[in-house]
């Protein structure tokens, strides 16, 4: 089952992980730095003070 993610969908510190059984999650990079981030954000994420559009101006995505 995928869920909705939200903002991390399209936050350059967002990664979707699948686990073994087939569940997804969203991995934040922030959480590395900052202790505000969780590792795994509950789902959907609405509102964050920490996202940053993964793509730039020309359409080129940016993971970290
Ligand atoms: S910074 Fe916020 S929007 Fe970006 S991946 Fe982390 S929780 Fe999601």
């Amino acid at each position: 089952m995928t869920l909705p993610a939200g903002l991390c969908d399209g936050c350059r510190f967002g990664r979707p992980i699948r686990s073994r059984r087939g569940s997804q999650f969203w991995l934040c990079a922030r959480h590395t730095t900052d202790d505000r981030f969780r590792k795994y954000p509950a789902l959907p994420v609405l509102d964050c003070p920490g996202y940053q559009a993964s793509r730039d101006q020309d359409g080129e995505e940016n993971r970290e």
